[in-house]
């Protein structure tokens, strides 16, 4: 059989295969004679989660999804960290990915899980046919910064990528430590769990928002992954900048970008309404429950009643919030107001002052006594909640148990 060497990138796959290999071969028998010190692999591990982050919150959810607004400086360095993860530019990344969303499982997605695991995983890389996408992100095209990176990516990543790894080691008095370490066994590392976004997160775990696509929401992979692993969620809903929902959900990249806001270098995070995640979830469990022959009509009144429910809860809190703050305002400014000693008013207002005190606190305790009885409609509706939502579970754990 002869090699058709014209179908590989091979600058690409050259890089995939040689980084590695040179890399643990140089690391093995750097071992062997040197001691790499603590400070290293210190230093390994703070810079493999950098990088990685680099990539989930700035290449992913960033560039790709524009799930936040950054300043420049955030841009820069994620741009220059996301650089030394040898994955290509922001540019090019983010036209592929958006890509990967548009014809998920399809001849177009350029990583498709229908082609296999290792496909999906690394072998895309090796193939032109696959690499060699035009670009298209005319949004990104139109930040210089993100241009710069593309046009010089080369620059850009060997400088982030080995250079710096190098001075880095040199500092700590083992550069070479640093280049293999800190460099090229980051490098490795850091694509693999890039990689598992792309394998894994289309093969391990469930389908909680939709079934129709391979995407699978798993808290290992979230691990493996800085929190890409809720993979099914973020294809259904790919502006949201959390892919964890829950806030005990494994996702340090949404902790990250979160972290970016305290600081006041990221604004406007996107987030879906509560409402509509868990209507896409109740829609994919309906269609699921149908197809094991449950009847349709009892499953659309069932899921309608935790949506109304739902709905129903929402708006007696706001309701409960605006009633609860104007109760609040009154009590305190209009008491404060009447009883002031100020200006002019204070003669004309001692002599009425019982009275519209009497008549003020009369206010306040009618607007005390909505705010109690809407509590109370706030709880009656979250046992309705708990009530629909058991009698969905019910249902659930039946078909699954006949399954
Ligand atoms: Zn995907
Ligand atoms: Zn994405």
């Amino acid at each position: 059989m002869k090699l058709d060497l014209k179908k590989y990138d091979l600058p690409v796959a050259l890089f995939l295969i040689l980084n590695p290999l040179i890399g643990f071969s140089l690391f093995f028998i750097y071992i062997y004679f040197y001691e790499v010190p603590a400070s290293i692999w210190i230093l390994f591990l703070v810079m493999c989660a950098a990088t990685n982050l680099s990539i989930t919150a700035g290449y992913h959810r960033l560039f790709a999804h524009r799930s936040y607004e950054t300043n420049a400086l955030a841009r820069f360095l994620l741009l220059v960290v996301g650089s030394s993860a040898f994955q290509g530019s922001a540019l090019k990344w983010s036209s592929d990915h958006r890509r990967h969303h548009a014809f998920i499982d399809t001849d177009k997605d350029p990583y498709s899980i229908e082609k296999g695991f290792w496909f999906a995983h690394m072998g895309w890389l090796f193939l032109k046919s696959s690499v060699d996408l035009e670009i298209k992100a005319p949004d990104l095209e139109k930040d210089p910064m993100v241009k710069n990176q593309d046009k010089y990516y080369l620059v850009w990543s060997i400088l982030s990528g080995f250079l710096v790894p190098l001075l880095i080691g040199w500092l700590m008095g083992a550069p070479v430590a640093g280049l293999i370490i800190l460099g090229s066994l980051r490098i490795f590392f850091t694509q693999q769990s890039t990689f598992f976004v792309n394998s894994l997160c289309h093969t391990l775990g469930k389908q909680t928002y939709s079934k129709e696509i391979s995407a699978r929401d798993s808290v290992i992979v979230a691990f493996l992954t800085h929190g890409e692993g809720y993979h099914n969620f973020h294809h259904q809903f790919q502006y949201d900048y959390r892919n964890g929902i829950k806030w005990y959900h494994w996702d340090p990249t949404k902790w990250v970008i979160l972290v970016m806001r305290v600081l006041g270098w990221a604004k406007k995070l996107k987030t879906i309404p509560q409402q509509e995640i868990l209507k896409a979830k109740l829609n994919a469990e309906a269609k699921w429950l149908e197809n094991k022959g449950y009847s349709q009509e009892k499953i659309e009144q069932l899921k309608i009643k935790i949506l109304e429910a739902q709905t129903q809860f929402r708006n007696l809190k706001l309701e409960y919030k605006l009633k609860k703050d104007m109760w609040k305002q009154m009590s305190e400014d209009k008491l404060a107001e009447l009883r002031s000693n100020s200006s002019d008013r204070l003669t004309e207002m001692r002599a009425n002052s019982t009275e519209r005190i009497n008549e003020f606190k009369h206010q306040i305790s009618e607007l005390k006594l909505q705010v109690d009885e809407l509590k109370l409609r706030m709880e009656k509706a979250k046992v309705e909640i708990k009530f629909s939502m058991q009698e969905w579970r019910i249902y659930l754990n039946n078909a699954a148990s006949f399954a």
